[in-house]
């Protein structure tokens, strides 16, 4: 049976954070996520209301964020980036939360076309997706749906996002790699919400640690 996902929204854009900032990529918006955190800005994408379900147009046409979604499935999205003309090689799978479902399908299809994947996850779920995929863990650590970080997802990870407002965040992030005992891989560092104190300690953490910042840069020139 050919797998459909619950897509929200999809856009073409610039990259703006982690190794592939400045990459020009297609985002692919999941709809749902229980994880629960409190400065989530995507929070329309949480709820899967079977009511919310749109058709592929509706969905595209979409000016505002909603919790509409429409089930599409990998021939459908390729499909659609080629009506949109789309020009970017580079594929972000993000939500909401995308590793609730298996990704490989989709990643496979995706590759054989020709694209690039790269798949942005809590690491609160099983990753499942190609070998090649790029994925990038941005741990949440202690949020309101009362997930655990999995070992897994912090070994698989190709790149550790962490978000940091405060030194318990700081702190957080160096037991998470203690613990699930990563070592060697890129570190990046996150200011929540553009904060200047945020900032100011993720700048002088990275520093201390050899880390390095990732400041959202679509936030800054006022791209989606
Ligand atoms: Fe929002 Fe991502 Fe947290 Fe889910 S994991 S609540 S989508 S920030």
């Amino acid at each position: 049976m050919t797998t459909k996902y619950k897509i929200n929204e999809l856009f073409e854009t610039i990259q703006g954070e982690g190794a592939f900032t400045g990459q020009p990529s297609i985002f692919l918006r999941l709809q749902g996520c229980p994880v629960g955190c409190s400065w989530c800005d995507t929070k329309h994408t949480w709820e899967i209301n079977l009511s919310d379900e749109v058709d592929h147009l509706t969905m595209t046409s979409k000016t505002a964020e909603s919790d509409q979604w429409a089930a599409l499935s990998s021939e459908d999205i390729i499909d659609i980036f080629s009506r949109k003309k789309f020009k970017a090689k580079h594929i972000v799978i993000t939500g909401g939360e995308p590793c609730m479902v298996d990704l490989t399908p989709l990643c496979s299809v995706l590759e054989a076309h020709g694209f690039s994947c790269q798949i942005e996850t809590s690491g609160t779920f099983e990753i499942n997706t190609t070998e090649n995929c790029w994925v990038t863990v941005s741990p949440k650590v202690n949020m309101k749906g009362g997930y655990k970080i999995l070992t897994s997802a912090m070994q698989r990870a190709n790149e550790i996002k962490h978000p940091v407002a405060t030194e318990q965040h700081v702190d957080d992030l160096k037991a998470l790699l203690t613990d699930h005992k990563v070592t060697a891989k890129p570190i990046y560092l996150q200011p929540i919400s553009q904060k200047q104190r945020a900032t100011e300690l993720a700048i002088k953490t990275c520093i201390e640690n050899n880390w390095r910042l990732s400041i959202q840069v679509h936030k800054y020139i006022g791209i989606e």
